[in-house]
């Protein structure tokens, strides 16, 4: 049975068996060591999203209030997920409650790795695609007004 796993398996670090697929941008996500140290010890496989299923997955998470939560990493994720849940048995592993709704919209099974709520685990903030600014929250940017997106905080990369 394929496993298709978003971070929240790696930052909470459960170890489990079979077959695990990631996407390229949830590898660049987990930047602590523990969850390096996980991802290398249950063998995962990384590919990439295709663009079909990544298209698919925006036009429905259009439908739904989700679509602001879910950030480019959870759209990957779903992309793949989708895709493997046409072809073969196959489970969606995230405890993100944004990208296990979006998941059953798609038709995808969602296993939750743990009771522990991801938010408590993942901090985010809002970054600007218009100016690269980052802030702790706000719909749209305070110095250009683009329109910013959510993103997962990246603790250890010093503010400039
Ligand atoms: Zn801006």
């Amino acid at each position: 049975m394929i496993q298709i796993a978003d971070s929240s398996l790696f930052i909470i670090g459960k170890r489990i068996e079979g077959i695990i697929i990631t996407v390229p941008s949830v590898v660049e996500e987990l930047i602590d060591g523990r969850s390096r140290t996980m991802l290398d010890l249950m063998n995962v496989r990384v590919e990439p999203p295709l663009y079909s299923f990544i298209s698919e997955v925006k036009t429905k998470a259009g439908f739904t209030k989700d679509s602001e939560e879910l950030s480019k990493t959870d759209i990957d994720i779903l992309a793949k997920a989708l895709e493997f849940s046409r072809k073969e048995e196959s489970f969606l592993i995230s405890d993100d409650y944004a990208v296990q709704n979006t998941a059953l919209h798609l038709g995808i099974k969602v296993r939750p790795v743990s009771q522990k709520k991801i938010r408590d685990v993942i901090q985010w903030e809002k970054f600007c695609i218009g100016c690269r600014r980052r802030f702790p929250q706000g719909d749209d940017c305070p110095v250009c007004g683009t329109a910013l997106k959510k993103i997962r905080k990246r603790n250890n990369v010093r503010e400039i």
